[in-house]
């Protein structure tokens, strides 16, 4: 009976601390008025495959960057986001227009949010975005993970930079050439030295480069190196620093350069192919723990469609 009773006693604990940590997966604080998901370890479609997304709390509002994957997770956010803070929503800036990054956004477009985003990015998504919904079983998202989802386009757009002041907050938002995608945006924080990266930077995950412009990208790292910036928030994995985008642009010129040799002796682009590819390069690219499947991914619609 005694025995039982610490039995019950510990599954309570356990329970508990499952719940515990369960309710510490919300927004971090980063610096004063910023906070943001880091190192999200469940990378499933209907988690947003671990995508970040953070907030910068001004004196009147809140600018939120990224939106995750759907409504539904749209809504996730929103509810982490009023946890911390009650003000208005004024502004989302999409990093990119990835579905992972930019389909959420509507939840806080319907709010009166002012959606922020590239020109190139804002056509992209104006040009795939329908398509995008429509594909998301084969990025194993159910209708039911979907469900409400809706494609908004930036109304807010811009090329090279654009400031944001709110209360008292300033936010750079910096592009500088193409590099993940044709319109990704760096979101800088100058007075609390903190870089929303988005997918420009993958830590401990296999980046999507499906849709990269190496050498673009290559400078857009180089320029964060020069930026004064103490915390830096990748599009996907935990809280990073300079030394995670030294890493992020070896791995994309060691991968670039390896699959262009890899891809130019295959005589066929079937995924048998691709996925013996993937295992040579596997042995030859450090190793990350999450996000494996994009090696096969990024071989099979970057490297090996120039077979065609
Ligand atoms: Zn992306």
């Amino acid at each position: 009976m005694r025995r039982s009773s610490h039995v019950l006693a510990l599954v309570l604990a356990l329970v508990l601390l499952a719940a515990a940590s369960a309710q510490a997966q919300g927004l971090t604080k980063i610096a004063e008025n910023v906070y943001s998901y880091v190192g999200v370890k469940d990378d499933s479609p209907k988690h947003s495959y671990a995508a970040n997304a953070g907030i910068v709390i001004g004196a009147d509002g809140v600018l939120d960057i990224d939106t995750l994957t759907s409504a539904k997770e749209g809504k996730r956010l929103l509810q982490d986001i009023r946890a911390i803070t009650k003000k208005p929503i004024k502004y989302v800036v999409t990093t990119h227009a990835h579905f992972d990054h930019a389909l959420g956004s509507s939840v806080f477009t319907d709010l009166g949010a002012t959606l922020v985003g590239h020109e190139l990015d804002r056509a992209y998504l104006a040009k795939n975005g329908e398509r995008m919904l429509k594909k998301s079983q084969a990025f194993g998202l159910t209708p039911q993970d979907m469900a409400g989802t809706k494609i908004v386009l930036p109304s807010l757009t811009f090329t090279e930079r654009m400031t944001i002041r709110l209360g008292g907050e300033t936010i750079e938002l910096i592009h500088l050439t193409p590099s993940h995608t044709g319109g990704s945006t760096l979101v800088y924080l100058p007075r609390q030295k903190v870089l929303f990266a988005g997918d420009v930077l993958f830590t401990d995950f296999h980046p999507f480069m499906g849709e990269g412009d190496i050498p673009g990208w290559v400078k857009t790292l180089d320029f964060i190196q020069g930026l004064d910036a103490a915390a830096i928030i990748p599009g996907h994995g935990p809280l990073s620093t300079k030394k995670d985008v030294a890493e992020m642009r070896d791995y994309i010129l060691l991968f670039d350069a390896k699959a262009t040799e890899l891809a130019a002796t295959a005589t066929t682009n079937d995924a048998k192919t691709a996925a013996s590819l993937a295992a040579e390069m596997k042995k030859l690219l450090p190793a990350r723990t999450l996000g494996v499947g994009m090696i096969q991914y990024n071989l099979m619609i970057k490297y090996l469609p120039a077979k065609n």
